[in-house]
């Protein structure tokens, strides 16, 4: 039998309570530390324990260095990702599970593999299952080599641009916690592709091998780097386990669907929106019917964390995922608002690991509704005037920078709208004049207004945004929203 979500989510937390971790809930989407707007990895709100604070947890007794989560995140990076790469959900689960200066590398590498492969909880074939590692962690390579008994032709080792985190390379990434990692591939199949675990050293791109697991190895601070920019990765003072392995991700495998959108999460959205839309979902081609089900869970979620649309910081990004799904429910036809109605499929989905959203069921809908109606007023004569301007363009060429700040000014088209747009011409946007235009048209806000920053101004702002930085930003009404309402 295929298991259900809910129940992959179930096994792999309780596989971790039988090792000693406590469970706890879910973090909020909206980030614990000031690194993100939003919480990227489960790891994050753990970052006090891995510097060194005490493993206690307000409201369990005594030390925890053993927890297991499945945390809620949020990517900001990866929104445009949606509906173009098989692999990239906005929101997704994070199933992790973190040791604080208790045990490391080895039960971390032994207890995974035991996870993916014992046949009472997730049985994969083993042959599928690849590694790589960071390349100078032989301490890794000999734990699945000599412990796990992994060949070793599957186990790749790359720099730290793939195996540190987190990082693009050390010497770049956000300070605090960081280390090495060694990372866990499912091998599709060649009905993925027809690429080879070798090709991917080069390539680190694959629809056939799919990244499952990350385990990462937190030994260090990452701190300012010195004056001449040498970067300076202190020892934590212990060490610890951070792994995450995405929850979609290893249920489209567990459930033996090609992606996402076959799993029991995304069908049923799916499915709602062809049969309101009269639109058969065809797979991978209908993109629309994808992001509309993706965007729709990840707005739901942040509404029902309390982040308001807005048009700065998280409510920004919230208005602009929305938006996002507004336009593709556009082009499946839709005239009226429509996402709101589906609101309750994302909650049947996960309502039940995230009451949350079922408290906030009734306001979550509302707001989304507000804002399908008021970018509905727009979206036609914008889509219109757009496709005018990109129709006059051949492709490879620009869209002037001041044109689409227009399309952001009077139509309240996002500039990730308008490039997306743009893109479907294959026309790209000139995203430097659209910085300009923005620019001039705030000093112009900035001349008419008869008080320009004094030092008393400049010292109120600061502690403004202080405020901001710690409880988030306050709706701003700004440029667009003056012109579009
Ligand atoms: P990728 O290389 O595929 O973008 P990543 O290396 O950025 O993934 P990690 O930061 O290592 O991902 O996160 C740990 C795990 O979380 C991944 O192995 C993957 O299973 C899952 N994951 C990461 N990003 C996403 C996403 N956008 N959608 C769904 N799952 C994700
Ligand atoms: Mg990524
Ligand atoms: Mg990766
Ligand atoms: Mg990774």
């Amino acid at each position: 039998p295929t298991p259900s979500t809910a129940e992959i989510r179930e096994k792999f937390l309780q596989f971790f309570e039988s090792k000693g971790h406590l469970r706890l809930p879910s973090h909020s989407t909206l980030s614990p530390d000031p690194s993100t707007l939003f919480t990227v990895a489960g790891m994050q709100p753990f970052k006090p324990q891995f510097l060194g604070a005490a493993a206690r947890f307000p409201g369990y007794e005594g030390e925890h260095k053993r927890v297991t989560t499945a945390q809620k995140s949020l990517r900001v990076t990866d929104i445009e990702n949606v509906g173009r790469t098989r692999r990239h959900l906005s929101l997704f689960e994070m199933l992790g599970n973190f040791s604080f200066g208790d045990y490391f590398k080895r039960e971390a590498i032994t207890w995974a593999w035991e996870l993916l492969t014992a046949p009472q909880y997730f049985a994969l074939d083993k042959t599928k299952l690849h590694v790589t590692i960071y390349k100078d962690d032989q301490e890794a390579f000999e734990l699945w080599t000599q412990e796990v008994g992994l060949p070793e032709e599957r186990i790749l080792r790359f720099d730290a641009d793939e195996n540190f985190w987190p990082a693009d390379a050390p010497l770049k990434g956000p300070n605090g916690p960081c280390g090495p990692c060694s990372e866990i591939y499912y091998d599709r199949g060649p009905d993925f592709g027809s690429d080879s675990w070798e090709d991917y050293a080069q390539t680190r791109e694959s629809a056939r091998f799919l990244e499952i697991w990350n385990l990462v190895f937190p030994q260090y601070d990452r701190q300012e780097p010195r004056p001449d920019g040498t970067p300076v990765l202190a020892d934590l003072p212990f060490k610890n386990i951070d792994t995450g392995m995405g929850l979609e991700r290893i249920a489209s495998i567990l459930q033996d669907v090609p992606d996402f959108y076959g799993t029991d999460t995304f069908r049923p959205i799916i499915e709602r929106v062809a049969e309101l839309s009269g639109q058969a979902y065809q797979g991978e081609t209908s993109v629309s019917h994808r992001v509309i089900a993706e965007h729709l869970r990840s707005v739901s979620m942040c509404l029902a964390d309390g982040v308001t649309l807005s048009n700065t910081g998280r409510g920004y990004v919230v208005r602009k995922v929305l938006r996002r799904a507004s336009r593709h429910a556009y082009l499946l036809g839709f005239r009226e608002p429509v996402l709101h109605s589906l609101v309750a499929l994302v909650v049947a989905a996960m309502g039940e690991a995230y009451p949350e959203l079922k408290q906030n069921e009734a306001q979550v809908q509302g707001a989304i509704k507000a804002e399908e109606a008021r970018f509905l007023a727009t979206l036609e004569s914008g889509t219109q005037r757009l496709d005018a301007m990109l129709g006059k363009l051949e492709k490879g060429q620009t869209l002037n920078g001041a044109e689409a700040f227009m399309m952001s000014d009077t139509y309240g088209f996002p500039l990730d709208l308008t490039r997306e747009i743009a893109e479907e011409y294959g026309v790209s946007v000139d995203e430097a004049g659209f910085d300009k235009a923005l620019e001039e048209q705030q000093e112009r806000a900035r001349a008419a207004s008869r008080y320009g920053k004094s030092e008393l101004f400049g010292e109120v702002q600061d502690v403004l945004e202080n405020v901001v930085r710690e409880h988030g930003a306050t709706e701003f009404v700004g440029y667009e929203e003056l012109v579009t309402e």
